[in-house]
């Protein structure tokens, strides 16, 4: 056999948390794995997804490193209007189950609807204000579905810290919020965009955009470059920023805008003087799908 070189530590592993990744599909089973995990010493940490797995979700998972790592994998009905994408939303299990397993993930729990939602439910987590701008007014419930939804997997793995990330700016503010409103005991942590190689913010739903589609969708990050210039420069009208945003978006005839948004970073409101932490955000539609993407800017007070 040949000697590894005195020095080389790269193919050195740190000893695996556990001996193989489990998949589970009940509440009991991700509480005794978790409890098993605590009574080792462990932290456990949450990643919350939806599956379709790409390398944004890959990266929460590696953040979380240190800990026992639990990654929920539920399409969840409740953040989904009648009229959006839930039916056709992606559903690739067996490859997320390889995803997680290559990460190192700990634990995959993939609920049925009905640990999520048992038999007579009817309790919801209807957020504040935070839900009410940007994607609110285009996606009714939706962030009550999260809320919801996050809430219970909070209460079924018990993580002492959960990873989400910037991608879903909005939500990850209203998650913040919610853990503070109601005393849940964990940390948030929020991770970076991850990005395609020409800037498109990864997304599940790219995986929808035709190869035309997948062209011009990069023309909602291309606005928010121009909207970053601006404001560096001293740009200081956000009415005149974000007419040049839309101007960017409208090179697409077909590309339908919901919205594009200058507020502040900590409470999504609009901002009398730019200064600070500012919140650069949009959402368009691309044929049938909606992709969303921002960036945070901070701003000499
Ligand atoms: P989803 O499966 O779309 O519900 O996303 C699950 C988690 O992954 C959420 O916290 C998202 O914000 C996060 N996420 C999705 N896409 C990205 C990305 N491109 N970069 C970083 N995090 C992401």
């Amino acid at each position: 056999m040949k000697p590894r070189p005195v020095g080389d530590l790269s193919s050195t592993r740190p000893p695996s948390k556990t001996a193989a990744m489990d998949v589970v599909a009940t509440n009991a089973q991700v509480r005794a794995s978790v409890a098993a995990a605590r009574s080792r010493g462990l932290t456990i940490a949450l990643i919350p997804t939806m599956g379709a797995l790409h390398a944004g979700h890959i990266s929460l998972i590696d953040a979380a490193r240190d800990a026992f790592r639990v990654v929920s994998i539920y399409v969840n009905p409740t953040q989904f209007g009648p009229t959006e994408d839930f039916a056709r939303y992606p559903r690739t299990i067996d490859a997320d189950c390889a995803v997680c397993r290559q990460a190192g993930a700990d634990l995959v729990f993939a609920p049925a609807d009905s640990e999520i939602y048992p038999p007579g439910e009817q309790t919801r987590v209807r957020p504040g204000p935070l839900a009410d701008t940007l994607c609110g007014p285009f996606r009714p419930g939706h962030f009550e579905g999260v809320c919801t939804v996050v809430a219970k997997l909070f209460n079924i793995v018990q993580p002492d810290v959960a990873y989400f990330g910037q991608k879903d700016a909005q939500q990850a503010l209203i998650i913040r919020r919610m853990v503070i409103d109601l005393a849940m005991p964990l940390c948030i942590e929020i991770c970076p965009i991850v990005r395609e190689p020409d800037g498109l913010a990864m997304s599940s739903r790219n995986a929808f955009l035709t190869p035309e589609d997948r062209a011009r969708a990069i023309c909602l990050y291309r606005a928010l470059w121009v909207a970053r210039d601006m404001l560096t420069a001293g740009g200081s009208n956000p009415g005149r920023i974000t007419a040049a945003m839309r101007a960017v978006i409208a090179e697409h005839a077909d590309i339908k805008v919901d919205y594009l948004s200058i507020v502040d970073a900590a409470n999504l409101r609009p901002m009398e003087s730019l200064a600070g932490k500012i919140l650069i955000a949009g959402a368009i539609r691309v044929g049938k799908t909606r992709l969303i993407d921002n960036m945070i800017l901070e701003l000499p007070r």
